[in-house]
């Protein structure tokens, strides 16, 4: 299809200035939200139409709608920064539209075509444009993060897939994900829960993933654990990654290595940048399976020198220490690499550094 035009339908109850200006400067995460949202309906008879920007509120539902039941939805992460000279750029925005198709596919919902997609981004943050937070120095990692979301719509309780599904986008001004930005967290290790199996639906974008996940997160958080870390479902072993952030070890020798995409990982926009900016630092990418052996030998013998998370929300996040049920694995003092590739993707997200890799769109 040819992209859409959005109708623009604006809010005739617009957020005071001072009222925005205050959630700006502490905005936290996912808290807050601006005053549009970007909307788009398919039907199997009519394909994809309506596309319209309007007024961000509160979605009816028939109660028989099948995503309230059966969890036929997919979503996408993704931020809009705010350069030196007021300019707004989104980062590699046509991954996330083509890993939007690949969750669609796999959810079996109507594919929305890629054009569409940075199009709803574009007029949504062309109208909200004073939303998206201003940072003040290169310490500041404000951004307005970006969440499309597709859902499978109607009145019916039978197991099919819909034939009324709904697009949307909503815009939420965000300041770091986890407090005290750059500090290390600690994983604790899911030895009953596994995230993902093959076959499944692990490499899609879908709430159901987080949905089975949120039980051990808890465990997580009663250990005293930031995030929780799950292993391959077939042989519990071979380490995969956290609940929305892909894992990373550093070597003493240069290696970085991460877990092969085997489609039980979501692929990450953040791990594929730090994969290719990895030989730029001097580091030797490799793609394989590391098991939670590996990990623990790795850290006491002084093999492994850093071990990271990374995702768009928290971008690059040093790991302090594993936690399981019988020990505690310090990992190493060191977070100079992670250091390192978080400035550099930063600096390029924010328009510090030259944007190489042809990353960044401008949407405002
Ligand atoms: C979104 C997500 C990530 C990170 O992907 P990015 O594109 O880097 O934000 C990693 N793991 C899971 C399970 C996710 O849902």
């Amino acid at each position: 299809m040819d992209t859409p035009s959005f109708d623009i339908r604006p809010t005739i109850t617009p957020t005071a200035t001072n009222v925005r200006d205050e959630i700006l400067s502490a905005p936290g995460f996912g808290q807050y939200f601006t005053d549009h949202m970007a909307h788009v309906r398919w039907t199997a008879d009519g394909g994809w139409h309506g596309a319209e920007l309007r007024p961000y509120g509160p979605l009816t539902f028939d109660p028989a709608s099948p995503v309230l039941h059966y969890a036929q939805e997919i979503f996408e992460g993704l931020k809009a920064y705010r350069h030196g000279d007021g300019s707004v750029w989104c980062f590699r925005p046509e991954r996330n539209a083509a890993r939007f198709r690949q969750s669609a596919d796999r959810l079996a919902l109507p594919r929305l075509d890629d054009a569409t997609f940075i199009e709803s981004l574009r007029v949504l943050v062309e109208k909200d444009a004073a939303w998206v937070p201003t940072p003040q120095d290169a310490s500041e990692e404000c951004s307005l993060y970006l969440r499309p979301f597709m859902i499978a719509n109607g009145k019916f309780l039978g197991v099919k897939p819909a034939t009324e599904v709904d697009y949307y986008l909503i815009a939420s001004p965000a300041a770091s994900y986890f407090k005290g930005a750059g500090k290390p967290v600690s994983i604790w290790l899911s030895a009953h829960y596994n995230r993902a199996a093959p076959g499944g639906t692990g490499f899609a974008k879908t709430g159901g993933n987080y949905a089975s996940s949120l039980v051990a997160q808890q465990e997580a958080i009663d250990h005293g654990c930031d995030q929780v870390a799950f292993l391959d479902a077939a042989e519990n072993k071979w380490v995969e990654e956290l609940g929305g952030m892909n894992l990373f070890f550093v070597y003493r020798d240069g290696r970085l290595v991460t877990p092969a995409l085997t489609g039980t990982i979501l692929e990450g926009v953040t791990r594929d940048s730090v994969l290719t900016l990895a030989p730029e630092l001097g580091l030797t990418p490799e793609e394989r399976a590391i098991s939670i052996d590996e990990w623990r030998d790795g850290v006491a013998s002084g093999e492994i020198v850093e071990v990271f998370a990374c995702g768009t929300a928290a971008v690059i996040t040093s790991i302090g220490q594993l936690v399981t049920e019988n020990e505690t694995i310090e990992s190493p003092a060191g977070n100079e690499i992670s250091q390192r590739l978080r400035t550099h993707l930063l600096d390029i997200q924010y328009g510090r550094a030259a944007d190489t890799h042809d990353w960044l769109t401008q949407l405002a």
